[in-house]
């Protein structure tokens, strides 16, 4: 009896048959929905970013923009997001620029997370073009979990014009590592079994949660392949790296208990932003955090959320990027709270003495305002003030009502919960 057999042949329980779990993640998303919109740009170096369209050779104000997309042709000449613009254009002056149209990628992607509700009502999105999707009850209908990859990826070409990474495996880790490396346009099924030897031979840094600092640290403990990290004893991983490391070093060995969950609940909301001219300001910047904080709180009371941690983020003008974060006593969703938390995280840093091109202040450890219990805290109340000023924003847009402290500011950046497809719209 060949393995297939025996899974189904041990019927609809579904313990007899191994997870399936598949990531699938857009190519090149942004630049694609540009290029389906203006034919005259397809396979051409597309990049995304700012908020003029510049044809090759044309110059224009790019100001401190930064790379949000690039199509793979741009990629080619080291194009990379979240470079600036400018730096960009060099590297590639026969790029054709696109402003970021965030209204109309977010059109595209519901386009492509309809097609994806047709496999599995198991669908977790993970921004505007990514999502883990739970196939293993879908399997007895659809067919193994490779065809059901397969299908889907055509599925998604034919209906919307897109091409998609797709990665399978028994955990989200493992098939989003997987479809990391079969970009662009590929399927790489891991089968139940295999995780630990597919993932043994990867870089650290190809570890979802490694970023380059811990990757820095793992090299300095001679931690080079994810197979060492598995192998490590954990009591000398957590000496070096904290209490995360046996949950990373499990996640290396490709074990992650994490399960597809539906939308709900965002993991964080926060809003920052970049300066056109360096600030050295501290009154200024605290003056930012105020108005920022006030932002983060509207988006949270628009989802009947609060928050447990306040995160403040900065990044200097060499692009060293700090971040700072405060658990509060109880969970809050008031817009002075949160402002004046990210503003006293604000006055340890080194604000002032330094030049700060970004500033970000956020809210994380997120529940429903309506799970809270009795013996909630004070803080959580809504504060009657800034609900009547939601609604007054309501009314007459976000920019009619500031408090007085909150100081006009720039334009704010895009942000991962703009990228997030579940949430419901806001009223700007
Ligand atoms: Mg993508």
């Amino acid at each position: 009896m060949s393995a297939e057999l025996r899974r189904e042949a041990g019927g609809t329980r579904r313990a007899g048959r191994p997870p399936a779990i598949l990531h699938l993640d857009l190519d090149a998303f942004f630049a694609s929905c540009e290029e389906l919109r203006h034919p005259e740009l397809r396979g051409r170096a597309v990049i995304v970013g700012g908020a003029h369209a510049l044809r090759p050779g044309e110059q224009g104000p790019l100001g401190r923009a930064v790379v949000c997309a690039a199509s793979y042709p741009a990629r080619a000449f080291g194009v990379r997001s979240a470079m600036p613009l400018a730096e960009a254009r060099r590297l590639c002056p026969a790029s054709f620029v696109q402003p970021v149209d965030i209204e109309h990628y977010a059109e595209v992607s519901r386009s492509v997370f309809a097609v994806l509700a047709t496999v599995t009502p198991l669908v977790e999105p993970a921004s505007l073009d990514e999502a883990y999707l739970d196939i293993t009850g879908s399997v007895r209908r659809f067919g193994p979990p490779e065809v059901i990859a397969r299908d889907l990826r055509r599925a998604v070409w034919d209906r919307c014009r897109l091409r998609a990474s797709v990665g399978v495996a028994t955990t989200k880790v493992v098939a989003k590592v997987a479809s990391r490396r079969c970009k662009p346009d590929g399927l790489l099924v891991v089968p139940p079994g295999t995780e630990a030897r597919f993932l043994a031979p990867l870089p650290v840094g190809d570890l979802p949660g490694i970023g380059p600092r811990t990757a820095e640290r793992l090299r300095q403990l001679r931690v080079a392949t994810l197979g060492e990290l598995a192998r490590r004893p954990t009591a000398s991983l957590t000496a070096a790296l904290g209490p995360g490391a046996a949950g990373l070093a499990a996640r290396a060995a490709g074990i992650d208990p994490t399960p597809v969950v539906l939308p709900g609940v965002p993991r964080s909301i926060s809003r920052e932003e970049t300066y056109s001219a360096d600030r050295r300001d501290a009154d200024g910047l605290r003056q930012r955090c105020l108005a920022l904080g006030a932002e983060v709180g509207r988006r949270l009371r628009a989802r009947q959320l609060v928050a447990r941690v306040v995160t403040l983020r900065i990044r200097y003008a060499d692009f060293e990027t700090v971040a700072r974060h405060r658990t509060l006593p109880s969970p809050v969703d008031a817009d002075r709270l949160i402002g004046e938390t990210a503003a006293a995280l604000l006055a340890a840093t080194r604000v002032g003495g330094r030049a700060v091109r970004l500033l970000g202040v956020g809210v994380e450890q997120l529940a429903a305002a309506a799970q809270l219990d009795l013996f909630t805290a004070p803080s959580a109340a809504p504060s009657g003030l800034d609900r009547a000023l939601d609604g007054l924003r309501q009314r007459f847009g976000p920019a009619a009502i500031r408090r007085g402290a909150e100081g006009a500011g720039p334009a704010l950046d895009w942000n991962r919960d703009h990228l997030d497809p579940s949430a419901p719209p806001l009223p700007d």
